[in-house]
């Protein structure tokens, strides 16, 4: 566990360089974001909670991905773990997806508290630590929601402005690209982010966040064009690529049926 910022915790798993973010509040209680990944991860994050005196009193899922929805016992089977209301309502409705998801990477979860989301439908997460503001948008998923930190500048950023990974959209939207770039408009114009935690890859500064955003609108730009862009995130993932050549072929098609 890394504090990337007073109070507000990070750690990154072995597996696709996952990260969890732990926000202490008052009187020990914190809220969890995206705990993952694998069961052992949860039960080492849930040890370490108990060590530092901090109780999971909320929780936040990022988005309706199955690396994104996991919970234990251990981390409080009694806590809310809220998500915007697009999001909860779509991991919902594709549960058995989500289930054959975990099973199939990361096994022995229990299911009886996975992906069970509340929805939130105000702005800030309903607690009384820090402030943690909801950035909705469909970039990436559906109900996608960052959370932003006004008080200590940080930006736990789910799937979105990773330093290994390249833009990944949402394949299933009607727009792929345009809810992209809205989402990373949403996030570009907040202009006090001292810290990034990705929800893949590794913590980055301000000037790392401008970097990031600006590779961002980069790629997307290129593939729009339908260029091959020269971005470093791309080389030597096999699965990366894949998405990318996904991300070409959509262009083509819908350049195709102009
Ligand atoms: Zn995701």
């Amino acid at each position: 566990m890394d504090e990337v910022a007073p109070g507000v915790f990070v750690a990154t798993a072995e597996q696709y360089t996952t990260t969890t973010t732990v926000v202490a509040g008052l009187n020990g209680g914190c809220l969890v974001v995206d705990p993952a990944v694998t069961a052992a991860d949860l039960d080492a994050l849930a040890s370490w909670l108990s060590a530092r005196g901090l109780r999971p009193v909320a929780g936040w899922s990022t988005h309706p991905h199955w690396d994104h929805v996991l919970w234990s016992r251990a981390l409080g089977d009694g806590v809310v773990r809220f998500a915007t209301p697009r999001a909860a309502q779509v991991a919902a409705r594709e549960r058995r997806g989500l289930i054959d998801g975990v099973e199939e990477s990361a096994p022995g979860h229990d299911l009886a508290l996975f992906a069970r989301l509340e929805p939130l439908a105000a702005a800030e997460i309903p607690w009384d630590g820090p402030r943690a503001v909801v950035v909705a948008h469909d970039a990436h998923a559906p109900g996608h929601g960052a959370l932003f930190l006004p008080e200590t500048g940080v930006l736990i950023a789910g799937d979105m402005c990773s330093d290994i990974e390249i833009p990944l959209l949402d394949l299933e939207s009607a727009d792929p690209f345009g809810d992209y770039g809205k989402g990373l408009r949403a996030l570009a114009s907040l202009t006090e982010v001292r810290v990034v935690v990705p929800g893949h890859g590794h913590v980055g500064d301000a000037a790392e966040y401008r970097r990031r955003i600006a590779a961002d609108f980069a790629y997307l730009d290129a593939v729009q064009a339908g260029h091959d862009p020269a971005d470093p995130r791309l080389d030597g993932q096999e699965w990366l690529r894949a998405e990318h050549a996904r991300h070409l072929a959509l262009v083509s098609e819908r350049g195709a049926g102009r």
